[in-house]
């Protein structure tokens, strides 16, 4: 079935009632069979009186206030968070694909928080872990005994010289990342969309001997959901083989791609790395791998990106050693482009990095200074994390959010019940990497390897059921049960 005949016999508007996702979820063998380890229900609960205090109302920080105002029945949950409006950031890809809208991906946050949590709708501005408070813009100071960070991380659009969040959807350059969550806005999503349709209408004037130049770059800093920067570049791709929504003719060949950035490698785990690297890039013909090129530089107005290319040569003889010296040396590289997919580099939210509770030095400056397996502060015990802030070495994903959601909260219960977390986090990461449209290879790992939900499925072969997973069925999952706390 061609994707986009399957897309028109799938696709509806209309949302799931959660027990027609309870439904689908029976019929797919269950999502939490796709989706890491089983769902996993708190085994523990509280009834002390205790203050806890959540900060960041995005996917981790609604999960955790859900699960703990459950477990947790005689505590004052208190959730700072500033947006009225949830997004679901995975579909932005879908919405750069012509699949979704903006207004799929958004819902009210009150429809999650429930009613028994005291929601401050504000911002922390400095967190004072000695003193177990934090200080909210509009709200003074509020204290706690326990603390749960959920900020998730920051874009830093401006740390590629002349570049700003501006200048997304002007041009040819664009960038699915970028949302405002505190507006509740995915212009990312957007412009990415329009993106796909300027390329295609440029294609169809090139020609072979004249192609268009698009580049698609990914940066040297730790990104959330590190596939999607391959996602925009083998969709965009297809989309000008015709298998985009709009259809029309193959113009692939008036077209060709750089996917530029560090490393020699396009994932991580072998596994996965060896399917994208022999298998996708050379079904396009089209796209060459622009190893160690990291985007530092935009010229918009002229059309021109410099990176920095570090590429290692042959030094002096060593005699002892019997081998040549291996010397790195830097160059600025200029190359012209008709469109390009800029993915920012990424930072910890700034008021985390700048407290007591940030790793302080080291590649991980910054981000929250947590025990990797039980999600604890190592310095603060009465402070957990859930999400992209987190400083341990995987998992800046959605999916993770959602493994994190009962670790912190059993583990947070045994610290309040006076006894050691014993609960631990596996690093688990999932990325459903959008290899072409209607074809999804479903990247699960952890911190030892891979990771398959389904092992008696190769989960290196991308496939249709998990393309149909990802854009018919997850989102309503996402609505109705991850953000309930029921999964
Ligand atoms: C384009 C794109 C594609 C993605 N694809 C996938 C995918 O396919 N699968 C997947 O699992 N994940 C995917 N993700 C990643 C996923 O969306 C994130 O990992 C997830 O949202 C992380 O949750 P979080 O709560 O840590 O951060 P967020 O959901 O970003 O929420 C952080 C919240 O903290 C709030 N905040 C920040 N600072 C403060 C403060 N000082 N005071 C109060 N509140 C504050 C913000 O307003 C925000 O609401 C994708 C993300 C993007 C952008």
């Amino acid at each position: 079935m061609s994707s986009k005949v399957a897309y028109e016999a799938l696709h509806t508007k209309e949302g799931m009632s959660r027990r027609d996702a309870l439904k689908v979820m029976g019929l797919t063998g269950g999502a939490a069979m796709m989706m890491g380890a089983p769902t996993k229900v708190e085994a523990s609960s509280t009834d002390k009186a205790v203050n806890i205090v959540v900060v960041g109302g995005g996917a981790g920080g609604i999960m955790a206030t859900v699960r703990l105002s459950k477990a947790a029945s005689n505590a004052k949950i208190t959730l700072i968070a500033p947006n009225e409006t949830h997004l679901y950031q995975p579909g932005q890809v879908f919405m750069a694909a012509g699949l979704y809208t903006e207004s799929d991906i958004q819902r009210k946050n009150a429809d999650f928080i429930p009613d028994s949590v005291n929601w401050v709708k504000d911002e922390v501005t400095h967190f004072d872990p000695d003193n177990n408070k934090v200080t909210t813009a509009k709200n003074g100071d509020i204290s706690y005994d326990y603390l749960v960070v959920a900020t998730g991380l920051e874009y830093n659009y401006e740390g590629i010289e002349g570049m700003s969040k501006d200048l997304v959807g002007q041009h040819g350059i664009s960038s699915v990342y970028l949302n405002d969550p505190v507006a509740g806005t995915a212009r990312g999503g957007v412009a990415t969309a329009q993106w796909f349709k300027d390329m295609r209408k440029a294609a169809e004037s090139a020609s072979p001997e004249k192609p268009i130049q698009v580049i698609c770059t990914q940066p040297d800093t730790p990104i959330k959901c590190g596939g999607a920067p391959q996602k925009i570049l083998y969709l965009s791709d297809d989309n000008l083989r015709g298998n985009g929504p709009d259809g029309g003719e193959d113009v692939s060949k008036n077209a060709t791609f750089n996917f530029c950035k560090k490393g020699t490698t396009l994932f991580g785990v072998p596994a996965y790395n060896k399917t994208l690297v022999e298998e996708v890039t050379p079904m396009y013909g089209n796209i060459t791998d622009k190893w160690d090129h990291v985007l530092r530089k935009i010229d918009a107005e002229n059309k021109i990106a410099t990176f920095e290319h570090k590429v290692q040569k042959k030094g002096a003889y060593d005699e002892d050693l019997e081998e040549y010296e291996m010397i790195t040396t830097t160059e600025m590289v200029e190359m012209k482009y008709d469109f390009i997919h800029i993915v920012p580099p990424m930072r910890p939210t700034t008021v985390v990095a700048n407290s007591k509770l940030g790793i302080t030095k080291g590649s991980g400056k910054g981000w929250l200074e947590v025990d990797f397996d039980t999600l604890q502060h190592l310095r603060y015990p009465n402070v957990f994390g859930i999400g992209d802030i987190l400083g341990v070495p995987k998992g800046k994903t959605g999916g993770s959010a959602r493994h994190h959601g009962p670790i912190l909260v059993d583990n947070l219960i045994s610290v309040i019940e006076g006894k050691k977390p014993t609960e631990k986090f596996d690093g688990y990461t999932v990325c459903p990497l959008k290899t072409q449209y209607g074809e999804i290879m479903l990247a699960e790992f952890d911190y030892e390897g891979i990771a398959p939900s389904f092992p008696i499925l190769d989960p290196s072969r991308p496939r249709w059921m998990w393309w149909a997973f990802d854009l018919y069925i997850l989102k309503t999952l996402y609505w109705q049960l991850m953000m309930r706390g029921l999964m």
